[in-house]
């Protein structure tokens, strides 16, 4: 084969017209040559690419089967005509312009043009040209080769178009959303969760919240994995590292299945699971429900109160009675003995006196309002102690006290109730407000801690008021005494009471013999105790 005929196949051109002027050339004058030649011709012709061969000014010299099926024109309607007449006017002249630049300078340009059908209608051309060098290297030829991809294209814009709706779409919800691959990567996320990223301030929130939901589920997570099944409303507290904005997040996911479209998945189907997980800041609804709670709390609790004052009040008349009563029954003793008639009528009288007492006593015993049994239950300390500051946030602000709120995290729930818990904290609270508030304090401050190990949960209430002298330590916890000048407005009853749920509770109080800079309040509770003292059963 001469070196025309070998650049003429390597630049793919050689048909019809065209061939047949260079077919001696290129396949010499031989039998097996002229089969070659027939093959190769019989080959262009029914490729399913449309192929055309121009001169240098793109007058088309022949097109084969394929060209005529796209375009619509027969060779005889063609044939003789520039390229040009393919063209929609649409496709912008710069194109024109790189195209010819790059064909003139004999190399392959690759495109996609606006085209038009015979019929008018127009189409995507995903064009390639090749310029035909002779053997001086000079451009004789260039043969066009091109597909219509309007539906390909079309498909890849409506996709596109609808990842552009989705994406809108999710930008525009008021909730966070992510949708994260089977390696928790994040795949797609819209602009909420984007903000959460900066606000949290938890790494990747994705991340933060999936390891929360997995630890909270448990097994669950991956039975509902498994199935498919989504999961909603699972809420989680989310505090920031400086312990000042609590948010409050629920959460909700759902799996779903997609075909993956990388070349491994062309034969055979390979599946990838997904996961979409919607964050909702339920922040405002939580504050509303917690002070609807606290509303509830400071009903529940005055009306506690009030029965509390009343009992108070009445077992301190009973004990400011037995006294008076004690002298009575002693004086009623010594004339029992002295026996003698000219006393008889001051017996009289003592004894009258004895028994009026006593039934004075016996119907105030019979006044005095029961405390109702309490439920025992799971329950939270650092919650209780959470609410019951809220409970007092008032006289705390009202009185400028700065509170040092160190719960510890993670704190395990004990048995015991609730309501006698949150009375026995708002006590000592109340005290260390009211010791706090005492004049001639030089600091205002009021610190509780929580903590636990194995065995024991422990809460500590300290403040920065005067403190209880030594001596008084142990006298605080006596019914009816009160370091208060004047009483205060309780009878004394208050740390009685507070000893007594503690004991209900199997726990322990005391004041810390080593805080000397106001007075420390120390409780444990054991975690495991399972028998309950009868609470309520004052
Ligand atoms: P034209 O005046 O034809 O061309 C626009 C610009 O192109 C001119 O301003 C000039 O800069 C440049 N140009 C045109 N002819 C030449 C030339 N001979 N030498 C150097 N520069 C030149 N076009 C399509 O729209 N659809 C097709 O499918 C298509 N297939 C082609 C296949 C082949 C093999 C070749 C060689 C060309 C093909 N063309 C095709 C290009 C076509 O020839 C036109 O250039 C184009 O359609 C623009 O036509 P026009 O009438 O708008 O402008």
């Amino acid at each position: 084969m001469k070196k025309t005929s070998l650049r003429f196949l390597q630049t793919h051109t050689n048909m019809a017209n065209v061939i047949g002027e260079l077919a001696p050339d290129l396949f010499g004058e031989g039998y097996g040559d002229k089969m070659l030649y027939s093959l190769f011709a019989e080959t262009v012709e029914q490729v399913p690419i449309a192929i055309s061969i121009t001169d240098k000014k793109a007058k088309i010299l022949y097109v084969n089967q394929e060209f005529c099926r796209v375009t619509g024109y027969r060779p005889e309607d063609i044939l003789g005509e520039n390229e040009s007449l393919l063209s929609d006017k649409r496709t912008p002249k710069e194109v024109y312009h790189n195209l010819w630049r790059t064909i003139s300078s004999k190399k392959i340009w690759r495109g996609t043009l606006c085209n038009r059908h015979k019929s008018g209608q127009r189409y995507l051309s995903d064009l390639t040209i090749a310029p035909m060098l002779n053997e001086t290297g000079a451009i004789t030829h260039y043969i066009g080769m091109h597909r219509d991809i309007t539906q390909p294209y079309e498909s890849e814009k409506k996709v596109i178009n609808q990842k552009l709706l989705i994406e809108s779409v999710i930008n525009s919800s008021p909730i966070a959303m992510v949708v994260l691959d089977d390696q928790d990567k994040v795949i797609l996320d819209n602009h909420n969760y984007k903000a959460l990223v900066s606000d949290l301030d938890k790494g990747e929130p994705a991340t933060y919240f999936l390891t929360l939901l997995r630890e909270e589920m448990g097994d669950l997570w991956s039975e509902l994995q498994s199935k498919e099944q989504g999961f909603n409303n699972r809420e989680f507290k989310v505090e920031s590292k400086d312990n000042l904005r609590t948010r409050w997040f629920s959460c909700a996911g759902n799996w779903f299945v997609e075909n993956e479209v990388n070349v491994d998945a062309f034969f055979e189907n390979v599946s990838k699971q997904y996961l979409i997980l919607t964050l909702t800041d339920i922040t405002r609804q939580r504050r509303q429900m917690e002070e609807l709670h606290i509303q509830t709390l400071k009903t529940v609790m005055s009306e506690d109160e009030r029965v509390r004052g009343i009992r108070e009040t009445l077992l301190g008349a009973m004990h400011q009675i037995q006294m008076p009563m004690n002298q009575i029954r002693a004086a009623e003793q010594i004339l029992k003995h002295r026996r003698d008639d000219q006393h008889a009528g001051l017996l009289q009288i003592l004894q009258q006196i004895q028994q009026s007492g006593e039934e004075a006593v016996a119907t105030m015993q019979k006044c005095i309002p029961e405390i109702l049994q309490a439920a025992v239950i799971p329950v939270n300390i650092n919650q209780l102690l959470h609410e019951v500051l809220l409970l007092s946030n008032q006289r705390i602000c009202s009185n400028d006290i700065e509170v040092h709120w160190q719960p510890k995290s993670k704190l395990p729930t004990m048995l015991g109730s609730e309501n006698r818990l949150r009375i026995l904290f708002k006590q000592l609270i109340d005290n260390a407000i009211d010791a706090i508030c005492e004049p001639g304090g030089t600091e205002q401050r009021l610190k509780i801690t929580t903590d636990t190990d194995a065995d024991l949960i422990y809460v500590s209430i300290e403040d920065s008021g005067a403190g209880i002298p030594v001596e008084k330590r142990a006298k605080v916890f006596e019914p009816f005494y009160t370091t208060r000048t004047m009483g205060g407005n309780q009878a004394g009853m208050g740390l009685v009471m507070a000893k007594e749920i503690v004991n209900q509770h199997h726990g322990f109080i005391e004041i810390d013999p080593d805080y000397d800079q106001g007075c420390r309040f120390k409780i444990s509770f054991p975690l495991h105790r399972q028998i309950f003292k009868g609470v309520g059963n004052d």
